[in-house]
């Protein structure tokens, strides 16, 4: 059986090693995990030493070995980690050879997932439209009517909720499936689906909503009928959600609530708003007083105000509330306990922000681009400087796909993603904003400007969306909770700190 066990990269170039390479450090003691296979072809063409103790491997790379993803190695067991760059760092991998893990992992695709892969690539060639694509892939601005039609085409299809339960019209796909449909829609250069409905009020409905709830608002948000946008933040109150003040007083059948949301992506767009409002201020505990309320954006004493970000987009706004009705059957849960809503959104809204379809694909036209942009006279990608800022992001890139189809590998097991999610929100918006910062380098000074000043320039619109976008990617690190508060979660969850 032919494997491969990890990839390396090299003179800009990635290889991937399997067993056919050379293993030259093959005895080794035998109360150590099976590294031999995997020492043999890196120590001797690629690092400067590769070793283990303590459960840790650690790697230290040549001078122009740019970077080392590896996997795996030896036939059931696995290393996750990146050895990176240049020979100036060195990386620590952790690995678990417990027979636990041994017979549980495994990172390969099936032939039944390669199948779907295939079945999903072909019918997205002959179903995305041209034009739709045509502004992903050049960073073109996305009208409401791009993305419902987007939206509907799936829905037609049956694949636009595939999380959701089958009785919902869900697809049924396992989650590796799940990870193969996004990411091929991603390196397709298809729309994002608008998560405020199908992946943040859905499962919040799916999970506390009421049999009618889910009657009135499932359908519809699954048709694209009901567009939704996300009433959390408040001016002083974004990592520190705890402390919102939009108040929600009962009055009859009624809330009547009153204040102020922020930040409110799309919210020009939306039917409906799902907020979060204190029902009552007098709680010891801020979490205890509040609730989670759905609000129809058409309610007397809504108005929506445009922010403009610094891309000049029209993207976010801010939503004022002057005594808003809101009946009491549009509250989900318990009055009060709307924290226990809120967190849970959260989590799902932090598993899509990893976007690796769609970074592999702008990763691949950075690397065009760069070929044919001539420096001096020679092409930047033969630049060491400027290749080794790619190879960069091309090695966290790897990792980070692999380190997400380990996660995957752990549901398919049947456990639940905790606080791992964050490391998956941090790594996938840092390479976002990587890449853009890169296909800024290779446009060099035309990327300065907005839109062509002269139509005779050399210059064109794709050059022309690089500031606007470079720009918008900032948000990248802020929006679905800043990556310094991610790093909170992990150092608390995950490292005990
Ligand atoms: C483009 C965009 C779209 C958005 N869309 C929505 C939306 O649709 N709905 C919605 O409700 N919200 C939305 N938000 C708001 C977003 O969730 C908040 O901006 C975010 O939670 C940060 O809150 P803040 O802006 O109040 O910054 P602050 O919380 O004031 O943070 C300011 C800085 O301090 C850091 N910081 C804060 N606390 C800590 C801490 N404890 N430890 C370490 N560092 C800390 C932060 O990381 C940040 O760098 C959006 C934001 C952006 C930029």
């Amino acid at each position: 059986m032919t494997m491969s066990w990890g990839s390396v990269i090299s003179n800009g170039r990635a290889r991937t090693l399997g067993t056919g390479d050379a293993c030259a450090i093959c005895p080794g003691p035998s109360n150590q995990p099976p590294l031999p296979h995997l020492q043999g072809a890196l120590a001797g063409n690629y690092l400067l030493s590769l070793t283990y103790s303590d459960n840790l491997l650690r790697l230290r790379p040549r001078r122009d070995t740019a970077g080392v993803v590896l996997w795996r190695w030896d036939d059931q067991s696995c290393m996750i980690g990146t050895a990176v760059i240049g020979g100036m760092l060195v990386s620590e991998a952790v690995s678990d050879n417990s027979p636990e893990r041994r017979s549980r992992m495994d990172l390969n695709y099936s032939p039944e997932e390669e199948a779907f892969r295939d079945e999903v690539r072909v019918w997205l060639r002959e179903n995305l439209p041209d034009d739709l694509r045509d502004k992903v892939v050049n960073y073109r601005e996305l009208s409401k009517a791009d993305l419902l039609r987007w939206h509907q085409i799936l829905a037609k299809k049956g694949w636009v909720a595939p999380d959701w339960p089958i009785e919902w019209d869900g697809t049924n796909w396992t989650v590796v499936q799940r990870y193969i449909f996004e990411e091929e829609c991603g390196a397709a250069g298809c729309p994002p689906l608008m998560s405020f409905g199908l992946r943040m009020c859905a499962p919040v409905l799916l999970r506390f909503g009421t049999p009618e709830q889910k009657q009135r608002f499932l359908p519809r948000i699954y048709h694209g009928e009901d567009f939704w946008c996300q009433g959390y933040s408040e001016p002083g109150s974004g990592s520190d959600l705890a402390s919102l003040q939009t108040r929600a007083v009962r009055d009859g059948d009624d809330y009547v609530v009153t204040g102020q949301k922020i930040w409110t992506t799309l919210a020009h767009y939306a039917d409906w708003i799902f907020c979060l409002v204190r029902t009552d201020p007098n709680r010891p505990k801020r979490q205890e007083g509040i609730s989670f309320l759905l609000i129809d954006m058409r309610s007397p004493g809504i108005s929506v105000r445009p922010i403009t970000l610094m891309d000049g987009g029209h993207e976010v706004n801010a939503v004022f509330f002057d005594d808003v009705r809101v009946p009491l059957e549009n509250r989900v849960h318990e009055e009060n306990d709307g924290w226990t809503v809120a967190k849970y959104l959260l989590g799902y809204e932090r598993m899509g922000t990893g976007r690796i379809g769609a970074s592999k694909r702008e990763l691949a036209r950075l690397k065009e681009l760069a070929a044919k942009t001539i420096k001096d006279g020679k092409s930047l990608l033969d630049d060491p400087r400027f290749r080794d800022r790619i190879t960069r992001v091309e090695v966290e890139l790897m990792a980070l796909e692999i380190t997400n189809l380990r996660y995957l590998d752990q549901l398919r097991g049947g456990r639940a993603p905790g606080a791992e999610v964050s490391l998956l929100k941090i790594k996938g918006t840092e390479i976002q904003q990587a890449i853009s910062e890169l296909m800024m380098q290779t446009a060099g000074p035309l990327a300065q400007l907005f839109r062509p000043m002269d139509p005779e320039a050399d210059f064109d619109a794709f050059t022309a969306s690089l500031a606007p976008r470079y720009l918008n990617m900032r948000k990248t690190t802020i929006y679905a909770g800043s990556n310094e508060i991610q790093r909170n979660i992990i150092a608390k969850a995950t490292l005990g700190l």
